[in-house]
């Protein structure tokens, strides 16, 4: 394979084991980030594949992609034809063989900590010219309303934006301020940050400086909160909805003992502000038809009921609802699927469907991470799938890291899925 794939301002070029002309970062991290990437994020090296090289999409159907090093100037790809049980039917391939390609950094890096910044402008690009919605660096102010349980450990965090700033503007650091709130869209999820209430509540409580506070002087959920072991944290946008004076939101957040993120929420007071500084949506276009399961924890219940409430597909999904605690399993207790009536107008679609899906819980009394319970899940499926013959094409669900990790196999072979049909997130990470 000789030909230069692509002019630089294609962003790629094929690297033709010239590894040399790149810096190396020299970051014994590295090896960890590649793998992160290669097991999460398929799919966008193969968006970047798809924009960045000369790669067509029948070719990139018939090759597997990783990520093979990154580099101070980016990052280096390697595609393999897919053996031939997984090639698409009918595909005739002789031609294709190992490559590795090159994608360029806009801006070249010195230090690991700044992949992420250049990693989002190519997704980013990469999702643009293929029309897709992208991930985007925005920040949102939002005021408190109220909170309240919504199950025994869901806190339900009602958060209001004025239509008076309905526009976009720059905050003093020249961050780009936006007022848009997806309200059709499922899964949405924001990067809240915690350290802005930290602030906030510092200059409340007269200055107290972090490191210096008195014990007493705090509880313990406000102490944690001056103190966040983390500075921020992704929570789903639940549910968003137009009112008189501007949008109103739910944010679910699964209180799971004294963390940061549970502690930041459950001490957060009517008529506090909540700052988001990312945002990006869900992966679930692939829902759309066909007979679909959602596996979810506690952290990917909201995303589950706000796509029920979105449901557009005649055929209700079979939900796999897996909690710690029995009595969060009412969660979906107050959700309704949007009515089959809706679909049939939306899809055009002739369909006996009705508007009921079917819960199948697990409970487990311990937190719900680690491939035992990859296992459960997947054997939780096959029972209910002897007693109930249902022939399952799509997959979405949304889990801690080691449990997602170990599901995408099962399910894949149980329900004779390709990787595109099986989308299962890391929502979480077990310490
Ligand atoms: C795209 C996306 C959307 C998300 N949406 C939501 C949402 O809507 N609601 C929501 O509650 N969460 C959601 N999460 C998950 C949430 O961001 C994580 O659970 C986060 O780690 C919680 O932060 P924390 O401060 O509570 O715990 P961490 O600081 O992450 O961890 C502290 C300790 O708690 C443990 N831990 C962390 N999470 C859990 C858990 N879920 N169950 C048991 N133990 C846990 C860790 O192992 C660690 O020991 C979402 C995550 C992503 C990536």
């Amino acid at each position: 394979m000789t030909n230069q794939l692509l002019a630089t301002t294609e962003n790629a070029n094929n690297q033709n084991s010239q590894n040399s002309q790149y810096t190396s970062l020299n970051d014994p991290e590295i090896v960890n980030v590649v793998a992160h990437i290669n097991e999460e994020h398929l799919d966008e090296l193969l968006g970047f594949l798809s924009v960045f090289t000369s790669l067509s999409t029948a070719e990139l159907d018939r090759v597997d992609a990783q990520i093979t090093d990154i580099y101070a100037e980016g990052i280096a790809i390697q595609t393999r034809p897919k053996s031939p049980e997984n090639q698409p039917t009918g595909a005739q391939d002789n031609s294709l063989h190992d490559q590795i390609f090159f994608i360029n950094f806009a801006t070249p890096i010195s230090q690991l900590d700044d992949l992420q910044a250049q990693y989002i402008l190519l997704k980013q690009r990469a999702d643009k010219k293929l029309g897709k919605k992208t991930i985007k660096l925005t920040k949102q102010v939002f005021d408190v309303q109220n909170s309240y349980r919504v199950s025994k450990n869901m806190l339900r965090l009602e958060l209001s934006i004025s239509s008076l700033d309905d526009a976009q503007s720059s905050d003093i650091n020249g961050a780009t301020i936006s007022t848009s709130v997806p309200i059709n869209e499922a899964g949405y999820a924001y990067l809240f940050d915690l350290e802005h209430n930290l602030t906030t509540n510092a200059l409340m409580t007269d200055s107290i400086d972090g490191n210096e506070a008195d014990d007493n002087a705090v509880n313990d959920s406000e102490k944690n909160n001056v103190c966040p072991t983390r500075p921020h944290c992704y929570y789903t946008l639940r549910k968003a909805w137009h009112t008189d004076d501007g949008i109103r939101a739910w944010v679910d957040v699964f209180l799971h003992g004294d963390t940061s993120g549970g502690n930041w929420a459950a001490a957060l007071k009517t008529g506090e502000t909540v700052v988001t500084k990312r945002e990006f949506p869900e992966k679930v276009e692939h829902l759309r038809d066909g007979q679909a399961v959602l596996i979810v924890d506690e952290t990917s219940m909201p995303t589950a009921a706000r796509l029920l409430e979105l449901w557009n597909n005649p055929k209700p999904p079979l939900i796999i609802c897996v909690t710690q605690d029995a009595d969060d399993q009412s969660y979906f207790d107050t959700v309704k699927m949007r009515s089959s009536i809706d679909n049939k107008i939306d899809c055009d679609i002739q369909s006996n469907s009705n508007d009921h899906f079917t819960v199948l819980p697990i409970v487990t009394n311990q937190a719900n991470s680690g491939s035992d319970l990859a296992t459960l899940i997947d054997s939780t499926l096959g029972d209910y799938l002897t007693d109930n013959p249902l022939q399952i094409d799509k997959a979405w669900g949304a889990l801690e890291a080691n449990t997602a990790k170990a599901l995408r196999p099962l399910l894949r072979e149980r329900l004779t899925l390709s990787r595109t049909d099986v989308v299962v997130k890391v929502y979480w990470r077990h310490d």
